[in-house]
Formats: structure tokens, C-alpha cells, sequence
């Protein structure tokens, strides 16, 4: 299955993505990992993406794109992918539409987790990553087994940079200005499924999963 994660930041896509692998045992390709982890190495790549991160704002296009485009190359997106974050802006959209389609392949569906931006702010303030898994949690709603700890490699978890405040209410504005405009580009070819992601993780990760046909 060739999958995108749509929805606002702390929506959800990524724990979801994270459920979706283990149940499809297809990669979870996720920029936003890529980016902190090229961030933590201190790669030039790494380097440019931090200036706009930082900031919420995205990545260049050109940048993101070369990304993808090796990502994609790699054998075990051969059986499909799970996009977490990628496409965000509508040139994203078209060029994965273009690359697949050279490939002979198309994007089978693209899941819009909808959750308001009222409870996306109070969730980013709870959320916590694993910098070195990529693994998500929240203080309230998620916390891991060990306060602190990542259940699934032992790294210590962290509040990311990017998830303060007023970082927050940017990135939430370069959504609905860049990316909620993909729900229409879906839409109108026929491979958008909306869930609600309100509610536990749980609640989230069967409304996917039916909608996917794949309980
Ligand atoms: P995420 O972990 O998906 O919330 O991504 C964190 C940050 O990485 C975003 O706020 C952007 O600055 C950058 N980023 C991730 N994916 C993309 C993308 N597809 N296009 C542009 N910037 C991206």
C-alpha cells in the first residue's frame, strides 16, 4: 500500500504511521525524522533545515523533494510507503504524483487525521519525542511505560525545540496556508479518507484502520 499521512502538526500522523508500519510491515518515512536526524549529525543538510525548523516554517521544496526522491529510490519502498509529512505544499504533491507514475505506481490512499487546532495546540505542549528512534509520546494522554524513557529502544525522550509555543502557532498558520490544500488535491482524485483524530490513540489507530479496510 502507498499511503499519506495528511493533518495538522500533532495531529497524530506520526504515532499513527509508527501503528501502520508494524500492521503493514511497510517503511514509515517520515521528513520531519529525517531532518532532526540529519539536525542531531550535523550534516549540511541538517544544517540548512534547522534555519527554517526553528522557525516553523518549511523546508524549501527543492531541498524536501532530493530527499524524498533517494528515499524513494531505496528497495524496501518497493511494496510501499507510509508518508508522514511529506507531500506538505502542492508542488510536493505533484512531483510525488509524477515519480510514482514513471514508476508505473499511484498513491492508494491519502489519510486526513482531523483534529482542531484548539486541541492540537494543548497535545503539542503534552507531546515528547525519542530523538533516536523517532518514537512519539504524550505527557497526558501517551506517556511512555518509564517517565522519560522510550518504551521502544530506551533513549530518553525530550520536548522538541520546534513544539514551543509560539513556534507552534506558525506552523499551525503554514498549514492550513500550504498544506490543508492537499485535501483538496485528494480529494478531487478520489484517494482521500478523513478520520477523526480526537480521542486516545487507540480510538484513532481503529478509525484508521477501518477506513483502510485493513482491521
Ligand atoms: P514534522 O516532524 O513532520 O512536524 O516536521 C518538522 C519540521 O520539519 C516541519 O515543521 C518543517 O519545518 C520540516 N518539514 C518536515 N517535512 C517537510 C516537508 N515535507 N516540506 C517542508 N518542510 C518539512
Amino acid at each position: 500500500m502507498r499511503l499519506i499521512l495528511l493533518g495538522a502538526p500533532g495531529s497524530g500522523k506520526g504515532t499513527q504511521a509508527a501503528l501502520l508500519q508494524e500492521k503493514l510491515n511497510i517503511p514509515h518515512i517520515s521528513t520531519g525524522d529525517i531532518f532532526r536526524s540529519n539536525i542531531k549529525s550535523g550534516t549540511e543538510l541538517g544544517k540548512l533545515a534547522k534555519c527554517y525548523i526553528d522557525k516553523g516554517m518549511l523546508v524549501p521544496d527543492s531541498v524536501t523533494i532530493d530527499l524524498v526522491k533517494d528515499r524513494l529510490r531505496q528497495p524496501d519502498c518497493n511494496n510501499g510507503f507510509i508518508m508522514d509529512g511529506f507531500p506538505r505544499t502542492i508542488p510536493q504533491a505533484e512531483y510525488l504524483e509524477n515519480a510514482l507514475k514513471e514508476m508505473g505506481m499511484h498513491v492508494d490512499a491519502a489519510l486526513n487525521i482531523d483534529v482542531p487546532d484548539e486541541v492540537i495546540i494543548s497535545r503539542i505542549s503534552g507531546r515528547r519525542i525519542c530523538p533516536a528512534c523517532g518514537m512519539s509520546y504524550n505527557v497526558v494522554s501517551n506517556p511512555p511505560r518509564t517517565e522519560g524513557i522510550c518504551d521502544s529502544c530506551g533513549g530518553r525522550v525530550v520536548h522538541r525545540d520546534d513544539d514551543k509555543e509560539e513556534t507552534v502557532v506558525n506552523r499551525l498558520k503554514v498549514y492550513h496556508e500550504q498544506t490543508e490544500p492537499l485535501i483538496k488535491f485528494y480529494e478531487a482524485r478520489g484517494k482521500l479518507k478523513t478520520v477523526d483524530g480526537q480521542g486516545s490513540v487507540e480510538e484513532s489507530s481503529k478509525r484508521v484502520f477501518k477506513v483502510l479496510g485493513i482491521e
